[in-house]
């Protein structure tokens, strides 16, 4: 429901804030369980020099650690940047019956923008998935960060 999906987001909202404060891409992830967050996370990747470190992997790790299972059925992974083709696959893996996104990525995005991975008959598994939820925050926080690394990058040149 929409109300839910923008408090979620919101929370997602607020790791990405956490990122950003690490110098990290601000991308963050939670995933709600029978109205409870289970997991949150954010991107990770400079710190951590590794790919499974986007917001969405290590979210949906610490939810299979809270509910002890690979399948995350039952679980709405909430994140600010349309996932990637890894973070896309990973949910399919998972099981996730719902993919909720704030943002569009036309590089990277594999929930519609691109292609969708999450919704496509021939796999075994169909998640719904919902976009733009609180979308201008969500791209603004990116954007914000881009900006801010391209005024640095010139005045460290
Ligand atoms: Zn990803």
């Amino acid at each position: 429901m929409k109300q839910y999906d923008e408090f979620y987001m919101k929370l997602a909202l607020e790791e990405a804030a956490k990122a950003e404060a690490e110098n990290e891409v601000p991308i963050g992830a939670v995933i709600v369980h029978e109205d409870q967050v289970i997991a949150r996370a954010y991107n990770r990747r400079e710190q951590e020099q590794h790919i499974f470190t986007h917001a969405e992997c290590i979210a949906m790790r610490a939810a299979s650690e809270a509910i002890g299972s690979w399948r995350l059925e039952e679980c709405t992974l909430y994140v600010t940047l349309e996932p990637c083709p890894m973070c896309a696959g990973a949910a399919l893996q998972a099981r996730l019956p719902r993919v909720v996104f704030g943002a569009a990525d036309p590089k990277a995005g594999c929930a519609g923008t691109l292609m969708n991975l999450l919704d496509d008959a021939r796999f075994n598994h169909v998640s719904e998935v919902v976009g733009g939820v609180l979308e201008e925050e969500c791209s603004e926080r990116l954007s914000a960060f881009f900006r801010t690394l391209r005024k640095k990058k010139q005045r460290d040149s």
